[in-house]
C-alpha cells in the first residue's frame, strides 16, 4: 500500500459510533468500575482517547514505536533533555533553532547540563567533539534560516558506536519527506504547529522514539511533568495530517518554482533551498529524503537591513510573520525577528545576511507567488491586500 493511502487510513474510524472523524474526548478524568478497574483511561493528563489516536498515528508516520504529544513543540524538546541528568552533555548543531538554544542556554545550563555546538554538515566535527559525556546528539536538518543538510545515516553510525542517542528534529522537512528513525536515529522531535498542523491555527510539539523503552521513559516525563496537548489540539493536528501528503507536495512544487526564480533575478545574491543543484548539501538531501521543502531563503544584492525591510514590507500575499509550514505564504526577516538576539559577528558567521529574508511558500497558485516577489524586488509596493501605510492608519 502507498505512504499516503497507509497514512489516510491510520486514523481510525470510532469503533463505538462509526464516526468518520475522531471524537475530541473533552474530558478532566474518566469513571472507573472499582480502584484501577477501568477502560485504559484513569485522568486525562495521563492519557486521553483523542490525544492517543494522534500520538499512534505519528509513531506509523514516523515509522517509530511511540508517539507523545506535547503542548508546544518546545515542550516536546524540554522532555527530551529530562532524559539526561547533571553532569551529562549534549552536542548540537551549530545553527540550532533559537528556542531550543534558549532552553539549552538559559535553563538547563543551570542544572549542570552542558551544550556544545558543532556544524554537524561536516560528519567529522561530530566524530571528533564527542567526549565519554556526550550522552545525546541534537541536529536539525533542514536547519532555519539557511537550510543547511546533516547526513542523518552517518551521525547514527557515529552515535550508536559511541554509547549516545541521535534526536532529529524533524520540523522543516516533515514525515512526510524525511524519517530519520528509518535512517538510524534513535527519537524525532516535531514542533506540529508547522507542517503537522498545517494551517497556522495551533501550538503543538509531537517526540517519536524507535523503541518501546525509551518511548516509555518520555510517557512518564510527559504525565510527571504535564505539559500534555489538549484534545481539541490533538484532534487539529490529526486533521492537519490527513492531507499531509497532499500539502507537502504542493509546497515543495512551488518552492523549487520560487527558488528558481530567485536565482536567476538580478537583485538577489544567494539563494537557499536544497532542490538546487548549486545548494551545497544536494547531493545528501536528495539521498535521505524524498523532497526538499517548502522553505526558501534569499539574500538581496544591496545587502542592507533597510533593502530587506522594505521588501518584507511590499509583498502583498507573502505575510510578514514568524512560523511556517502553513497554507498561507509567510515571510519573514530573520536578523530583525528570529535571529535577532543572536550576536551580528554569531549571526553573520551562520550565513544570516542583513538582508536575508526567509520565506515560508504556501499553497496559493506559484504563479501569483512569483508575481507577488517581483514587483517587490523591483521596488513596488503590492497591490494585492497591501499593508496600510502608517500615514493611511492615521487618516
Ligand atoms: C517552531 C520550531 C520549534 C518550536 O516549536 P513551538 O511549537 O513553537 O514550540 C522547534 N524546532 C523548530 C525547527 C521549529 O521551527
Amino acid at each position: 500500500m502507498q505512504a499516503t493511502t497507509k497514512l489516510i487510513h491510520s486514523i481510525p474510524v470510532d469503533a463505538l459510533t462509526g464516526s468518520v472523524s475522531v471524537p475530541i474526548y473533552q474530558t478532566s478524568t474518566f469513571v472507573q468500575e472499582a480502584p484501577g478497574v477501568h477502560k485504559g483511561y484513569d485522568y486525562a493528563r495521563t492519557n486521553n482517547p483523542t490525544r492517543a489516536v494522534l500520538e499512534s498515528v505519528i509513531a506509523g508516520l514516523e515509522n517509530g514505536s511511540t508517539g507523545i504529544a506535547f503542548g508546544s513543540g518546545l515542550a516536546a524538546i524540554d522532555a527530551v533533555i529530562k532524559l539526561l541528568k547533571t553532569g551529562d552533555e549534549v552536542l548540537a548543531v551549530d545553527d540550532i533553532y533559537g528556542g531550543a538554544f534558549r532552553l539549552f542556554t538559559h535553563i538547563y545550563n543551570k542544572f549542570g547540563i552542558k551544550v556544545n555546538y558543532v556544524d554537524t554538515t561536516d560528519v567529522e566535527n561530530v566524530f571528533h567533539a564527542i567526549s565519554p559525556k556526550t550522552k545525546l546528539i541534537w541536529i536539525e536538518t533542514l536547519t532555519n534560516p539557511t537550510l543547511k543538510i546533516s547526513d542523518i545515516a552517518a551521525i547514527a553510525k557515529i552515535a550508536r558506536s559511541r554509547g549516545c542517542l541521535l534526536c532529529v528534529d524533524n520540523t522543516f522537512a516533515s514525515p512526510a519527506l524525511q524519517q530519520p528513525l528509518s535512517l538510524g536515529a534513535d527519537i524525532v522531535v516535531h514542533s506540529a504547529t508547522k507542517y503537522l498542523g498545517g494551517h497556522s491555527d495551533l501550538i503543538a510539539g509531537l517526540v517519536v522514539t524507535k523503541n518501546e523503552q525509551l518511548g516509555e521513559k518520555i510517557k512518564f516525563i510527559q504525565n510527571a511533568s504535564g505539559a500534555i496537548l489538549a484534545p481539541f489540539d490533538s484532534w487539529l493536528v490529526i486533521r492537519g495530517v490527513e492531507t499531509l501528503s497532499l500539502r507537502v507536495k504542493q509546497h515543495c512544487i512551488n518552492a523549487q518554482a520560487v527558488a528558481e526564480f530567485l536565482e536567476q533575478h538580478p537583485a538577489v545574491d544567494k539563494v537557499y533551498y536544497p532542490g538546487l543543484k548549486t545548494h551545497l548539501n544536494h547531493a545528501v538531501a536528495k539521498r535521505q529524503s524524498t523532497g526538499f521543502g517548502g522553505v526558501v531563503s534569499f539574500s538581496l544584492k544591496n545587502d542592507t537591513e533597510e533593502a530587506a525591510i522594505r521588501f518584507v514590507t511590499s509583498t502583498g500575499l507573502f505575510k510578514l510573520a514568524e512560523s511556517l509550514g502553513g497554507v498561507k505564504s509567510l515571510l519573514c526577516h530573520p536578523s530583525s525577528m528570529t535571529h535577532k538576539s543572536i550576536p551580528v559577528e554569531k549571526r553573520h558567521a551562520a550565513g544570516v545576511a542583513d538582508s536575508l529574508i526567509r520565506l515560508s511558500v504556501g499553497l496559493e497558485e506559484v504563479e501569483d507567488l512569483i508575481d507577488d516577489l517581483e514587483k517587490a524586488l523591483n521596488g513596488r509596493r503590492s497591490t494585492v491586500d497591501h499593508r496600510p501605510t502608517t500615514a493611511e492608519i492615521q487618516n
